[in-house]
């Protein structure tokens, strides 16, 4: 029997129909939410990424300001930008997009955002809250992830979750989260000798690499929850995960598909967190 596809884009959907029904309610109230984002230089991918996001943000009642800025803008002229919005009370989010250009030190650009307003949960303050156990604001693809797994309405407490993959991003606040819900938790990384033998015993994957085929079917326990956050291209030049969907498909209970599984909750999990910050503010 196949394993049952984890509609990302439906569940995503859905939270930002809770979303905007959210941000009505405070706007109403003059409260509406409002999220920053700062573009340095002219990666294309980065403006499309920035341009998803103000998009997302009009469609679902939140305001949101882009500020864009050439290659050859200062560090401290990034940072004075950082604090004027910082200040601005009509902003609730703000996040400064990835990759900067070398002059610039991302550390110190993350760690001038006030953390209750660093909606990438990025910050040492944001790893450091969700380290303790503390609320604060999730990474956005982890936190999305963590719906997945919740959509499938397996209980993750107690169950053996192994993560593929160490980034700050991703596979790491992937771990915490995992952990705080009380599953247990294995991290493998490229250092990792036999990943297979870890996977098999996993009741539930998440595959963060960025490499594809790193997860084939002979790895899977049957029945597993497989979540892939790869993004890579076939030799077509088609865009694929870290799983190998056709044969992992066969073994797994669940399954995320690529495109249509994690990318589309990244947004609306950042979404989430600049309504949850602008609610916080609210009180
Ligand atoms: P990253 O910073 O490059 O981290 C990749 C991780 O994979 C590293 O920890 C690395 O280990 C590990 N790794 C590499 N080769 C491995 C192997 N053969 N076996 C086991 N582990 C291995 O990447 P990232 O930012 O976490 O992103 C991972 C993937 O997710 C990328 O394809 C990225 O495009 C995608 N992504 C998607 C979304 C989305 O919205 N869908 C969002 C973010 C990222 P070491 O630490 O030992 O080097």
């Amino acid at each position: 029997m196949g394993a049952q596809l984890i509609d990302g884009k439906g569940l995503s959907q859905t939270i930002r129909r809770g979303v905007a029904e959210r941000a009505r309610a405070l706007s109403a109230a003059g409260r509406q939410p409002g999220l920053a984002v700062i573009l340095v230089g002219d990666d294309p991918a980065s403006a499309v990424y920035v341009r998803n996001k103000v998009q997302a943000c009009a469609e679902n009642g939140l305001h949101s300001v882009l500020e864009t800025y050439p290659a050859s803008l200062s560090q401290a002229e990034l940072l004075a930008r950082v604090a004027a919005l910082n200040a601005d009370p009509r902003i609730h989010g703000l996040l400064v997009q990835m990759p900067l250009p070398r002059h610039i030190d991302p550390q110190a650009v993350i760690a001038a955002i006030d953390p209750r307003k660093d909606v990438d949960g990025f910050s040492v303050h944001s790893a450091g809250q969700l380290m303790s156990g503390l609320p604060g604001l999730r990474p956005a693809t982890p936190y999305g992830c963590m719906k997945l797994i919740e959509s499938t309405g397996t209980a993750i407490a107690g169950k053996h979750a192994v993560v593929i993959g160490r980034s700050n991003t991703v596979g790491k606040p992937m771990a915490l989260l995992l952990l705080q819900a009380n599953a247990t938790v294995t991290v493998c990384h490229s250092a990792t000798p036999d990943l297979a033998a870890h996977t098999r015993q996993a009741d539930i994957v998440v595959a963060a690499v960025g490499r594809r085929n790193t997860l084939t079917a002979d790895m899977v326990k049957p029945g597993a929850v497989v979540i892939d956050v790869g993004m890579n291209r076939n030799d077509l030049g088609k865009l694929c995960g870290d799983v190998d969907f056709d044969g992992v498909r066969q073994v797994a209970g669940w399954i995320t598909p690529v495109p249509g599984g994690v990318g589309p909750m990244t947004i609306t999990m950042l979404l989430v967190n600049t309504l949850e910050a602008a609610e916080r503010t609210a009180g």
